[in-house]
């Protein structure tokens, strides 16, 4: 309870500074785009890897659209990554928040120019910087272009408001972000859940809802006994996304109109994310892509925004009695669905499902040991006990089932005495992944033998790598004049390892090349650097991940005024 006290308070706290000065209209936020705001995704929304810690902010499918900071401040981080949140910036407001802008296309002009000057000094693309009160902007003012650098798969603004002290996000809707929404979430498919012999929640009936209005569901009658959980399959959208799946705000669950669960997304940690998994249900997401949020606090879990005392644990239910419960789904703006059901206590038995495989107890360290090959599992690999095929098929080992949880990674060996020198360095340890395509995996060598770490069960084995990269010009041919072009293209290519590493020069002098892996293109701005009018020599040199080599060499002319 203390802890969520101190939330609230930190919450008020904020609330009242922009109350205070909103009388001089300094601390009321300002839109960070000047389209209505249609949001794609929620904060706290379950992703793949994370709960999301922004608001995702649709952009009409395009990119460069003005992002203008949402209050005074000064920029305190600028990142620049090829993975992650892409193109971001970061700045420090006086009330004591951070708002954070990401996947952006570029940065404005004042910003562009501080981060090209510490790239063009480190010679690197990839960079962070963390200025200290020499960039400062004024509230409305433009600090970049949306685009979708980074982990974005589609054009949108991933904005986020955090406490400048600990980082920790907020939901941005806390601050009066002006996105319209009068829909009620949709609830698709309501889950029982009952722990099993090694303690783990799983799944003990699936109960299809009946909706009888907007906002109304009704359970049919359940039978069943002993302590249980409640999950749900469901989602959220608003008036301008209505075809998006977002994420809901708040969990409420009234036993009898005695509250026994009460959780929301109003601010998280980074650190919940570890247990993501342990949120929904991993191996219905596994087998059939669908997530089931449970309403309670899971097993082996520390979750900061679900409170852990009598409330969000799972309820006992006895033969012979009957029980109401009500829950409520709500999104930030109040809107609100509800599931009316009724549960009547009836002896209930369990069939656990046979165990395969070997039963791995996560108090005990394991070592599957083959000819050349070994798997090693530390203690507490694994949340709970869990059966665990591991075997040998030809020169591959194959962990098995694929829905198995881990908590920590596990390390693999593979031994290759009679590679000679080049097998060797060209060999990487690799996983088939869905569609039977071969990832690489980060792998260290010691004399013969090869190291990597995974979380994933599946197919691991040796792969080779021979072939370097593909480097390829896309929007000029060698000795051309290029003196109105504003870019240099070049398309750059691995088709099994990945590319590590890349590096460009024109006459002699690093130049940047920006790097987007997802079209695979290296773009060079003429604007940055002038050189003498006449014949230019680039030269490019790319390496994969096994260090294959490529240099691309060629020459092309230009005047420079
Ligand atoms: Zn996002």
């Amino acid at each position: 309870m203390k802890v969520n006290s101190k939330k609230i308070s930190l919450i008020f706290l904020l609330f009242s500074i922009s109350l205070l000065s909103s009388q001089k209209d300094q601390s009321k936020l300002i839109s960070p785009l000047d389209i209505p705001l249609a949001i794609s995704g929620t904060f706290g929304e379950i992703r793949s890897s994370h709960f999301h810690a922004g608001l995702d902010i649709k952009t009409g499918g395009k990119q460069g659209l003005k992002v203008r900071t949402v209050l005074d401040g000064s920029v305190s981080r600028i990142r620049v990554s090829t993975t992650g949140y892409g193109k971001a910036v970061y700045i420090d407001h006086p009330n004591g928040t951070t708002s954070v802008y990401a996947h952006l296309k570029n940065f404005s002009p004042k910003i562009e120019s501080y981060i090209k000057e510490a790239q063009y000094e480190k010679e690197s693309y990839v960079i962070e910087k963390f200025p200290k009160n020499e960039l400062a902007v004024l509230k409305g003012e433009v600090i970049g272009f949306s685009g979708n650098t980074g982990g974005s798969s589609g054009p949108h603004l991933h904005f986020e408001i955090r406490d400048t002290k600990n980082q920790m996000p907020f939901n941005p809707m806390i601050f009066n972000i002006d996105v319209v929404d009068t829909k009620k979430p949709v609830i698709q498919k309501l889950f029982l859940f009952h722990e099993n012999n090694f303690g783990e929640d799983i799944i003990t009936q699936k109960i299809k809802l009946e909706k009888i209005s907007d906002g109304l569901y009704k359970a049919p009658k359940i039978y069943t006994s002993g302590k249980i959980g409640i999950g749900l399959q469901m989602y959220d959208n608003q008036d301008l996304s209505l075809f998006n799946k977002n994420g809901i705000h708040s969990i409420k669950i009234f036993m009898d109109d005695k509250i026994i669960s009460d959780y929301n997304y109003n601010n998280i940690k980074f650190d919940d994310s570890q247990y993501l998994n342990l949120l929904i249900d991993y191996k219905e997401f596994k087998n059939k892509k669908i997530r089931v949020q449970k309403l309670f606090n899971p097993n082996n879990s520390n979750i900061s925004f679900i409170d852990k005392d009598e409330k969000n644990a799972k309820f006992s239910i006895e033969e012979n009695k009957s029980y109401d419960l009500l829950i409520e789904i709500s999104d930030f703006k109040k809107n609100i669905s509800r599931i009316e059901m009724k549960i009547t206590g009836r002896e209930t038995n369990f069939i656990h499902p046979t165990i395969e495989g070997e039963l791995i107890l996560p108090e005990n360290e394991y070592l599957f040991k083959f000819k050349d090959q070994t798997v090693h599992l530390k203690k507490n690999t694994f949340y709970y006990p869990t059966s665990l095929n591991v075997y040998k098929d030809h020169d591959s080992i194959k962990i098995n089932p694929d829905i198995s949880l881990f908590k920590k990674s596990f390390s693999i060996e593979f031994f290759a005495n009679k590679y000679d020198s080049i097998s060797k360095r060209q060999s990487f340890i690799a996983r088939l992944n869905k569609k039977k395509k071969i990832a690489y995996y980060p792998t260290i060598i010691k004399d013969s033998i090869f190291i990597t770490k995974s979380v994933q069960a599946g197919t691991y084995f040796l792969a080779k790598d021979s072939i370097p990269p593909k480097i390829k010009p896309i929007n000029f041919k060698k000795n051309q004049w290029l003196s109105k072009s504003k870019f240099l293209k070049v398309k750059i290519e691995d088709d099994l390892s990945g590319i590590k590493y890349y590096e460009g020069e024109i006459n002699g002098k690093w130049v940047l090349f920006e790097y987007e892996p997802k079209n695979k293109n290296l773009t060079f701005n003429f604007n940055d650097l002038k050189f003498k009018s006449g014949k230019q020599d680039l030269k490019l040199k790319v390496t994969d991940n096994v260090g294959n080599e490529s240099i691309f060499q060629t020459t092309f002319y230009r005047k420079y005024d």
